[in-house]
């Protein structure tokens, strides 16, 4: 196989375009693109036109608008190309139009209320900026997703909108800094994604992982994770067959698959692409989740994307890799050479500072749902509290620079800002510490609190705005400072001062964290429940008003959604386990518990004295007492939240008595499992589901 012909194969890209549209086309809609204009319907017409017959070529006989609803998934609807002609055959066609603008009935997607029934209509409208693209014989057009008034009800349209509030407010700093007018900045993202494959049998045979996705019972195994000897282990051929694969599908998508290797727990694996735009690099993680399930089927396996499909194995999650770059390439978070470009840096990384200590709470919200909840502060993935790590090295400097004293003996001078070189700080001290939600790793944060299976739409568009608002207000003072260096210099200062309680470069995981950063003010938002209802808190309604990434009408709605959700999921759970504690598990202890008194009656028949059946019968009889009492309680908490009517106060009901009923019964039903025969379990055990690939 030849990688660099079919990379990108699948995609109607950069090179395509050059290729396949006339030139003034192509400049009109590069230009349309940069300077975010919508494109005229002739030259769309003449797009559309190519597209089609490239689709064709690559034998699609669809087109679909693609988008990204809040169901964290993604949405298409399938049309055909053809269209009838008079002598009744049929001919392709696709027009501008056609490629611009989509009307589906968006009546079954959530909309938290934005979209009363009446108006059941949505558009989508095309994102030029992200490539189309063929799966499965349809053309792909990434498109947002909006109400008929003008609301997002998408993850795209509030990321396109933060995007484009960074670049405004970047290109503001960097000018001041010389930079020529035409500059433009974008977030750059590489997505890691963790994930498990297990044998498609064993998926089968469990409600749990059909329903939820994740197993609501199962006993440790014999082995765990303890001798970590999975850790970028061998890869079993079966695995291997299947990255295979995934690589090249998600290469012929033009999607930069790069690295793969087994993770910390049994069966666990991880896939990082190389970084892109951040729009590109959300949309591409959206199909690389999708590719790694269809893949996965392919191969008699499953790939699982939840947070935490095993209780005590590490659950996955995705690091987001976010940096910030201007368009002639350079990247704005590296420390760079000269005095100059460390000024830039050191105020790019002020803003960061304040930023992730003033919005703690929406980067939190950013990762918050039922399946995180299992990860976040259970010592695998960092602690519900956020705060940023940037390394010994990095933080004196800034120590430094705070109080003016002289960190290089040789140089004997103090740090000023735009005057002097900054000591060179090594990469590799930077990436350290694996417990840190936030951390800089030389050139790029990476923000590790996201789970697995989320979009990463939610998190960068926080990003971006938080950033956004930074920049603009050392933008304001900048613009207007008699003294650009001195003033910069005191927003630095000022900054660090202000804001160095985020700061952590210890372990992440150690309980004295937890009281130090409670000593330091810093939030700790520990479940979804909690963190949720911030995002409608003043201060962040304002800043999201001020860049337009969401209106206020907007954020409720996103609340809502969120929060109803989190419901809805712990509600699935709760009632999937009562299925299989009733109809599998109860049934499946009440068998063994009659064989093993069957035997001591035919002992006793023969006077065999002592039949240990009869005390391993008592025992499980216990045991199958305790099943049927949790199941009871567990029913009657999950009745009685039905009952709750405020969504809040029901997803906090969820959360403090749904939840510790579930768990609950699964103690009591993993108990009786490591009693009963093998034989008689009804479904796959940890051990067979993570050791069988
Ligand atoms: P590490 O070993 O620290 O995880 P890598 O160099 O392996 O670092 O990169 C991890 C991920 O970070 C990759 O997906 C990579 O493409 C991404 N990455 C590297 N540089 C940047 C950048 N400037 N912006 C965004 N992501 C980046
Ligand atoms: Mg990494």
């Amino acid at each position: 196989m030849n990688v660099s012909e079919i990379f990108g194969s699948m995609a109607f890209n950069d090179v395509v375009m050059r290729e396949r549209l006339p030139k003034t086309t192509y400049r009109q809609l590069k230009r349309a693109i940069s300077e975010n204009q919508p494109l005229p319907i002739e030259v769309a017409n003449v797009v559309a036109n190519a597209m089609k017959d490239w689709a064709i070529e690559k034998g699609a006989t669809h087109f679909t608008h693609w988008f990204q609803p809040m169901t964290g998934i993604t949405a298409e609807k399938h049309d055909s190309f053809i269209s009838p002609t008079p002598e009744g055959g049929v001919i392709m066609e696709f027009s501008g139009k056609e490629l611009i603008k989509g009307e589906p009935d968006a009546s079954s997607f959530p909309s938290g209320g934005l979209r009363s029934t009446f108006e059941a209509r949505g558009y989508t409208s095309w994102d030029p900026t992200s490539y189309a693209f063929i799966k499965d014989g349809t053309l792909c057009i990434p498109t947002a997703f909006c109400s008929y008034t003008g609301e997002a009800l998408d993850k795209k349209t509030p990321l396109l909108r933060s995007m484009s509030a960074i670049n405004s407010q970047a290109k503001r700093i960097l000018k001041l800094f010389g930079a020529s007018d035409d500059i433009e900045v974008t977030t750059t993202v590489g997505p890691e994604q963790e994930y498990f494959l297990i044998d498609k049998e064993d998926y089968d045979k469990r409600k749990d992982l059909i329903f939820t996705g994740r197993t609501l019972f199962g006993a440790k195994p014999p082995k765990g994770q303890e001798l970590e000897d999975h850790y970028f282990g061998t890869i079993k051929p079966r695995v291997v067959a299947y990255m295979k694969e995934l690589d090249e599908e998600l290469w012929k998508l033009g999607i930069l698959a790069k690295t793969k290797h087994n993770e910390v727990a049994p069966a666990q694996h991880e896939l990082a692409p190389i970084y892109t735009t951040t729009n590109i690099a959300t949309d591409h993680n959206q199909l690389t989740m999708e590719v790694m399930k269809k893949v996965a089927k392919k191969h008699g396996l499953v790939c699982l994307l939840h947070e935490k499909p095993f209780a005590g194995i590490n659950g996955s999650g995705k690091h987001n890799n976010w940096s910030i770059s201007a368009s002639d390439g350079v990247n704005l978070l590296n420390p760079g050479k000269s005095p100059e470009d460390n000024a830039q840096f050191l105020l790019f990384l002020a803003a960061i500072i304040k930023g992730v200590d003033e919005y703690q709470d929406l980067l939190r919200i950013s990762v918050a749902s039922p399946g995180n909840d299992h990860r976040l502060g259970a010592n695998e993935a960092p602690p519900a509290i956020v705060s940023i790590f940037l390394g010994d090295e990095l933080t004196e400097i800034l120590d430094s620079v705070e109080k003016g004293y002289k960190i290089d003996k040789r140089k004997r001078s103090i740090m000023r800002i735009g005057v002097d070189f900054m000591p060179p700080f090594a990469k590799d001290n930077t990436d350290r510490n694996r417990t840190s939600p936030f951390a800089f790793t030389g050139n790029k944060f990476e923000f590790r609190m996201l789970g697995s299976a989320f979009s990463i739409a939610a998190t960068n568009t926080i990003l971006n705005t938080i950033f956004a608002e930074e920049l603009s207000r050392f933008a304001d003072e900048l613009e207007n400072a008699m003294d650009f260096n001195a003033t910069l210099s005191e927003i630095i200062k000022r900054t660090i001062r202000e804001h160095k309680r985020i700061i952590f470069n210890g372990n992440g995981y150690d309980e004295a964290w937890v009281k130090e950063a409670e000593k330091r003010g810093l939030l700790n938002l520990k479940s979804t429940a909690d963190a949720l209802p911030h995002i409608l808190d003043e201060k962040n309604v304002r800043l999201f008003e001020k860049f337009n990434v969401y209106s206020a009408g907007e954020i409720k709605s996103r609340y809502e959604i969120l929060i109803e959700n989190y419901s809805k999921v712990i509600n699935i759970e709760a009632n999937t386990m009562l299925n299989m504690a009733k109809k599998e598990i109860f049934p499946a202890v009440s068998a063994y518990t009659k064989e093993l008194m069957d035997a001591a009656t035919a002992k006793k028949a023969l006077k065999i004295a002592n039949a240990p059946e009869e005390k391993l019968a008592a025992l499980l009889s216990e045991k199958a007492e305790n099943i049927y009492e949790a199941t009871k309680a567990l029913e009657e908490v999950t009745e009685k939240a039905h009952s709750v009517a405020d969504e809040q106060k029901r997803a906090e009901y969820y959360h403090e008595v749904v939840i510790p009923a579930m768990e609950a019964l699964r103690t009591v039903a993993d108990e009786a499992e490591t009693m009963t025969a093998e034989k008689y379990w009804p479904f796959p055990t940890y051990s067979k589901i993570l050791f069988s690939v």
